[in-house]
């Protein structure tokens, strides 16, 4: 990467008159609106690449901290204090072109993003939750429903635009700023610049088998945790289990006698029998919204969570179901198939031979979650998804980026070296 940060940062601070950020969209205290939408000091909405580079210059004149929001759905709160939230929300934009390529604005979220892809009969492997914001997913990843046969979402980037703490405005992609662009995939958000706009290589969308069972009783975690990660890549079926009820849900792109052959697998595995509906032919960007009665509400809740590269122990699947009462959920997510065949070091994203995430999850104050956590964590991998931040980490660094650390430390300081993006566990 070149070095573009012998810069101004210093020169800049001292100017006696900053940046006018009047004629921008500003929502400050006192504005109307500004208690409904956020608690920061300052949050200044962006249209344009050129407003986005004037609220980095005001926000590096002024030594204020900036955060980039997109979806506004971080699990933590990283609004710095005093400083400035540069929300993108205007900046949604989706356009697709001849090759299937799809250039989304920074600001778009997942529900706008897979209507618009739907338009043109294509798609991405992404996330659920219409309100994400599909820059804040890819940065960390970016695991769903079509997953294990097309990877993460971060693993169909082919571009994005950037506009660094410098001002300067870079396009990234394997040849171009492609530290930059190995970093982007997966290192999370908010921690090199801010990032304008996306691009993919979309795939054809498919019709898919919607799948759902609950069970009451039966050996469904212990058998899910041995089967469904290893299931053909086309199966992507994950478990919800709270109190005494264990949910199976998900899609498979299967002929459907085949998906429902190995679903009987897995319920005869189980030891319980065959409830599953299936129903066929669903686009899979209408899958999701399906499931949304699954979702726990919109509560706060407090959850932790870990990836696994084996199945636990019965004793320790046992022990987690013992206590699972009132709003207190264990959710499993399938990883295996497409996400483990991109090597740790190729990508940001360094959890590439897990079998699953699982998280917990309850009111917020339950010391539930944090029991829970603990005797899982006994058998997990120790390693943490980038967009699920857990600040009751020990070595955030390890947990969320392995082997790939130093290498995203180094970049970080060659980027960012006056901080100007930071929040606790920031690189
Ligand atoms: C209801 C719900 C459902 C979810 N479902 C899934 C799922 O199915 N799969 C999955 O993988 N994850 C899922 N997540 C987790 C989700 O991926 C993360 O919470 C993600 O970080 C949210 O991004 P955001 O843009 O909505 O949030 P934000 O809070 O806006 O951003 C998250 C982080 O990214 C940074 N960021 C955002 N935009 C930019 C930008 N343009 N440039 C640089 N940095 C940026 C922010 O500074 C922040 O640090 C879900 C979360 C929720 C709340």
């Amino acid at each position: 990467m070149r070095d573009l940060f012998k810069n101004d940062l210093p020169d800049l601070r001292s100017v006696s008159s900053v940046i006018d950020l009047t004629a921008l969209d500003v929502i400050s205290p006192g504005s109307p609106g500004y208690r409904a939408c956020a608690r920061s000091s300052l949050i200044v909405r962006c249209h344009s690449v050129s407003d986005v580079v004037q609220v980095i210059a005001h926000a590096a004149a002024t030594g204020r901290r900036l955060m980039p929001r997109g979806g506004g759905h971080c699990f933590v709160d990283r609004r710095p204090a005093d400083g400035i939230v540069a929300d993108l929300s205007g900046m949604d934009r989706i356009a697709v072109d001849d090759h299937g390529v799809a250039a989304i604005g920074a600001g778009a979220n997942l529900a706008t993003m897979y209507a618009t892809l739907h338009e043109h009969g294509r798609t991405i492997p992404a996330g659920c939750g219409d309100t994400v914001g599909i820059a804040g997913l890819t940065l960390g990843g970016g695991i769903g429903l079509l997953g294990r046969q097309y990877g993460l979402t971060c693993d169909r980037l082919v571009g994005a635009q950037v506009v660094l703490a410098d001002r300067s405005v870079v396009e990234c992609d394997e040849h171009r700023e492609s530290d930059l662009f190995w970093a982007l995939r997966g290192a999370g958000g908010g921690q090199f610049g801010i990032v304008t706009e996306v691009r993919f290589a979309t795939v054809p969308e498919p019709s898919v088998c919607r799948i759902e069972g609950s069970w009451t009783a039966g050996d469904v975690v212990q058998a899910w945790q041995d089967w469904a990660p290893g299931a053909p890549d086309g199966m992507s079926v994950n478990l919800t289990v709270q109190a005494g009820r264990a949910t199976l849900f998900g899609a498979s792109t299967l002929p459907p006698a085949e998906t429902e052959s190995l679903l009987r697998e897995f319920t005869a595995r189980a030891g319980v029998r065959y409830a599953i509906d299936i129903r066929l032919d669903v686009p899979y960007s209408m899958v999701k919204p399906t499931f949304s009665a699954l979702d726990p509400d919109d509560k706060p809740r407090r959850a932790r969570s870990e990836f696994f590269a084996r199945t636990m122990t019965e004793r320790t699947t046992g022990e987690l179901l013992q206590r699972l009462t009132g709003n207190r959920r264990l959710a499993f997510t399938a990883m295996g198939g497409a996400y483990n065949r991109v090597a740790e070091e190729d990508t940001a994203f360094a959890h590439r031979g897990e079998r699953f995430l699982l998280e917990e999850a309850g009111d917020p104050g339950d010391p539930w979650v944090d029991e829970a956590w603990s005797t899982a964590h006994a058998e997990g991998s120790g390693r943490v998804y980038p967009n699920f931040p857990d600040l009751a980490l020990q070595d955030p660094r390890l947990a969320y980026h392995a082997g790939n650390h130093p290498r995203l430390a180094a970049l970080k300081k060659n980027c960012d070296p006056h901080r100007l993006f930071d929040f606790p566990q920031a690189l």
